[in-house]
């Protein structure tokens, strides 16, 4: 037998505390390179972590010496260092460098998927700062009309890095904020609602696609800028604009390099059109449900099935009819969340669960610091929805 494969993991956050969870019952070792105590790294006490920043080279480096495999658990990290591991060593970086290096900037992205045929909002480069930029930002005010997002073109997450211009008085103050960054502008899409689809990938040795496996299509809802709930089944798009998104997602991941899990989050149009928002290139906050809800192939699970080159299952298929995620995010008080958690614990219904992940972060106002998922073996999403309400509500006290 070849000795035991050791994943070396740039990021030990919430999504790779969860792949740690997802590797510990398959024997699958762990390496995470991030400051100690990270909520990772609690779950996951080994001889191989690294401290310190997944920014550091030097640490990349490292880290890679004794792994036989590199991964990521968030796209803003130093892709010239992963190009030079990928290209020197043996070690597999998982999803490619190139994949990772043209999400990291959106506005080549979303360049990258028109090329592609993808449908996305049409988007076009902001120029200069200063004056410059300003008379940049008029001429997209009139090509657009209002609104329009500026977006940083990188280092964005949790719609840090957007900004709605609604009107002439929002242009100064979008030079003040934004002059410092390269950014772009994207037409605003008046969605009815914003769908994700899971879409694991591997590949043949010339790097051709293997397999393409979506997830069921899911609803997610976004309250200032940031993810708040996720709905499987999502609550009312057609099925037929599920299915078109999850074949838009498929084409999306099959344009992109390297193996493992990606979400593709999508707007879907007044007139049930699918538009693609971005990707993102590992495990997603839009996933969480799925370690209750398709328990023998979590997107955890997938990640270290497709970068580990082992068997995928057919299909996906999830084992409860209905799910919700609810995202816990901290309050004005550290411990403003304690009773929404309080409350979930106590929680059982007639054939309906609730779950508790908590991520050991300290809580801070509107950080991420844990999920709650809800489940219903036979109850439709209508009814979960009334079951999961208080639970909802709490949640979205929190953030007031
Ligand atoms: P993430 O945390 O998902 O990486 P992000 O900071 O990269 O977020 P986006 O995904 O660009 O931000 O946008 C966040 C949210 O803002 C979207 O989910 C959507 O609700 C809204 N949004 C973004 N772009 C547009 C658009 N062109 N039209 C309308 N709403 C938009
Ligand atoms: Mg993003
Ligand atoms: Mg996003």
């Amino acid at each position: 037998m070849s000795p035991k494969p050791v994943i070396g993991l740039l990021g030990g956050g919430q999504l790779g505390r969860m792949l740690c969870q997802a590797a510990a019952p398959l024997d699958v070792e762990i390496a995470i390179l991030d400051a100690e105590n990270a909520p990772a790294k609690q779950v996951n006490h080994n001889s191989r972590n690294i401290n310190g920043s997944y920014k550091d080279a030097a640490k990349i480096k490292e880290l890679a010496s004794h792994c036989s495999v590199l991964s990521v658990e968030t796209e803003h990290v130093d892709t010239r260092v992963l190009e030079e591991i990928a290209t020197t060593t043996k070690v597999a970086v998982c999803p490619s460098w190139k994949t990772i290096r043209l999400i990291q900037d959106k506005y080549e992205q979303k360049a990258y998927l028109a090329s592609k045929g993808i449908p996305v909002a049409e988007s076009v480069a902001i120029e200069g700062s200063g004056d410059a930029m300003l008379a940049s930002l008029k001429a997209v005010s009139a090509k657009f009309g209002y609104p329009w997002m500026l977006k940083a073109r990188k280092d964005s997450y949790d719609g840090r890095g957007n900004m709605k211009i609604s009107g002439d008085a929002d242009l100064e103050h979008a030079v003040a904020e934004f002059g410092k960054f390269s950014c772009y502008a994207e037409k605003f899409v008046p969605f009815q609602c914003e769908l994700s689809v899971l879409v694991i990938r591997t590949e043949d040795d010339e790097g051709r696609t293997k397999r393409l496996l979506p997830y069921p299509a899911v609803e997610t809802v976004h309250e200032d800028n940031i993810c708040s709930r996720v709905y499987l089944p999502p609550r009312t798009t057609p099925a037929s604009a599920c299915e078109r998104a999850q074949q838009v997602a498929s084409d999306v991941v099959d344009k992109l390099w390297g193996r493992g899990i990606f979400a593709v989050e999508m707007f879907v149009t007044k007139d049930n059109q699918i538009l693609v928002n971005e990707i993102a290139p590992r495990p997603h906050n839009s996933g969480h449900l799925f370690i209750e809800a398709v328990p023998y192939m979590s997107q955890y699970k997938a990640q270290l099935t497709a970068i580990l080159d082992q068997t995928l299952p057919p299909t996906i298929e999830p084992y409860v009819a209905s799910s919700i995620m609810i995202n816990i995010l901290g309050g004005a008080n550290p411990d403003s969340h304690l009773p929404l958690v309080e409350k979930a614990k106590s929680m059982y219904g007639n054939k309906m669960a609730v779950y508790v992940h908590l991520y050991g972060k300290e809580s801070k106002p509107s950080r991420k610091i844990g999920h709650i998922t809800v489940t219903g073996l036979v109850a439709s999403i209508a009814e979960l929805e009334e079951f999961a309400k208080p639970l909802v509500d709490m949640a979205s006290d929190i953030r007031q």
